[in-house]
């Protein structure tokens, strides 16, 4: 590897106001910076904007930190709380002013609503003239003395401001389009804008990559940073989510809260690998892919400037993907408390039997798209007796008497065989079949549902091979009882 110096390093940060839970949009944009960060060797920092007090909740924060910590997203150094920063957002405004790049204007609240209003029964936008707040010395002297409240507006330059947006191209907004922004309201708090360059600067952030719902912002931000005498960062806007019938992803279409998946049943690295393709695509068909591999084949040319489309069924299928890759003690490690939660089993037990529980995943994983799913299919592996299911027992136990009595047969055979093993079980099955001149689904399926209580299940032999000899034999045993009292 060829050494950067320090200064050279990329600096990100993922920036979310703690305003609800963490969205996947936002979960989608972090992943971006970690991305970036992990791959060109650099730092990732997560800076919680909490300035509109109002909005803010510790909750939220808390729902940020949760979502990220189980996505795996980690953040180096502290996290940064924009509202502990006011002090030096506010120096930074009043620096501008010195400086002659803003200006104080005392325009009223009313007066600018009056004007807004009459600009707007015009038919034409608003945008505050700066001759306005043209004052005489004499004029500002008594104001102050006076300590009016004044907002500070930043003057915006002749020219135009525009950036190679690593996503977009070129972007260019003509300033006169821009207004002489407020950068301090009159009550002393800063705006978004200044809030978020001060930041930026005093974080050496390199690389502002974020939803491209910010395009608007950044002109402004740019005209700051060089007021400001700071070096401008890098720019990437990315792109939106879209449900699947094109609209803006809302509650409509499902869930949106990051927590919302980690709750049914998605595998982080699934989640993530889903996420990374919404808006970035490793230039080929690749589609599952781990998260080192992520890191390997991210690159900022192959983020695109569509909106992605967020699809729930994608997500199922791509969990499905990861359900069946991952090294099977992984999936244990993350199976093991959710089986415990559905008071299966418990996280020490299934530890000791950690050889089994293994093997009972490896049948079970390749059918299951969710965890919850697996959670499912694995009750026959746990409980003592099984429940049957009525549409099984309508269809493959039909003929009570009949059933009963093969199924008396087949626990005898498997209770003959010397070793409790696949092979031994599916060659004394069979000739049972043979012997009484029927086809092996005969025997297969109505044991089936009286080991598992169900029509589905992974392959018979396996099945009996995982929950065991003698258990196996009681549950036969069972529902030759069952059968024969119902007839
Ligand atoms: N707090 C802003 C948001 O949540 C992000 C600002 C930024 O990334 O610059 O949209």
């Amino acid at each position: 590897m060829t050494a950067v110096s320090s200064a050279k390093r990329p600096r990100v940060r993922f920036a979310p106001s703690p305003t609800g839970f963490l969205h996947v949009g936002g979960a989608r944009t972090a992943l971006f910076n970690w991305l970036y960060a992990k791959k060109y060797d650099g730092e990732f920092l997560l800076r919680i904007e909490d300035t509109d007090r109002q909005r803010s909740t510790d909750e939220s924060t808390r729902a940020i930190f949760e979502g990220m910590e189980w996505l795996g997203l980690t953040w180096d150094e502290e996290v940064v709380y924009q509202g502990a920063n006011v002090a030096r957002h506010y120096a930074d405004a009043h620096r501008l002013l010195e400086s002659g790049a803003a200006y104080r204007d005392f325009t009223p609240q009313a007066e600018l609503e009056r004007l807004r209003a009459e600009a707007e029964a015009r038919g034409d936008a608003f945008k505050f003239d700066r001759s306005l707040a043209d004052l005489s010395d004499a004029e500002l002297a008594q104001r102050l003395a006076n300590h009016e409240p004044y907002a500070i507006r930043f003057r915006v330059p002749e020219g135009t401001t525009e950036w190679p947006d690593l996503v977009h191209g070129r972007i260019a907004f003509p300033n006169k389009d821009i207004e002489d922004f407020i950068i301090l309201r009159s009550d002393g708090t800063p705006v978004y804008n200044m809030a978020v360059v001060s930041d930026d600067i005093a974080m050496g952030i390199t690389l502002v990559m974020r939803g491209d719902d910010h395009i608007s912002n950044t002109p402004k931000q740019i005209l700051l940073y060089r007021a400001l005498g700071a070096d401008v960062p890098q720019f990437g806007h990315v792109p939106m989510i879209h449900g699947t019938d094109g609209k803006k992803l809302s509650k409509r279409h499902g869930a949106t809260a990051v927590g919302d998946y980690q709750h049914q049943g998605l595998l982080p690295q699934a989640m993530l690998n889903f996420l990374a393709l919404l808006g970035w695509s490793p230039g080929d068909d690749t589609e599952v892919m781990t998260v080192p591999q992520l890191i390997e084949r991210f690159s900022v040319h192959g983020l695109h400037a569509k909106a992605a489309v967020f699809d729930t069924k994608k997500l199922e299928w791509m969990n499905g993907q990861h359900l069946a890759q991952i090294p099977v003690a992984e999936l244990a490690a993350i199976m093991a408390p959710l089986v415990e939660r559905a008071g299966l089993s418990t996280v020490a037990d299934l530890e000791a039997r950690h050889e089994w529980f293994c093997g009972v995943l490896e049948l079970l994983r390749i059918r299951a798209r969710l965890t919850d799913e697996i959670v499912q299919q694995a009750k026959p592996f746990f409980v003592e007796s099984v429940e049957y299911d009525p549409e099984a027992v309508s269809k493959q136990w039909r003929d009570a008497a009949a059933t009963s009595d093969i199924l008396d047969a087949t626990r005898e055979r498997l209770a003959s065989l010397e070793a409790w093993e696949p092979a031994a079980m599916e060659e004394g099955l069979r000739k049972l079949a043979e012997e009484r001149g029927i086809s092996g689904g005969k025997i297969f399926q109505p044991l089936r549902v009286a080991l598992t209580g169900l029509t589905v299940s992974p392959g018979i032999f396996d099945v009996l091979r995982y929950v065991g000899r003698d258990r196996s034999l009681a549950r036969i045993a069972e529902a030759v009882a069952y059968l024969r009292q119902s007839t």
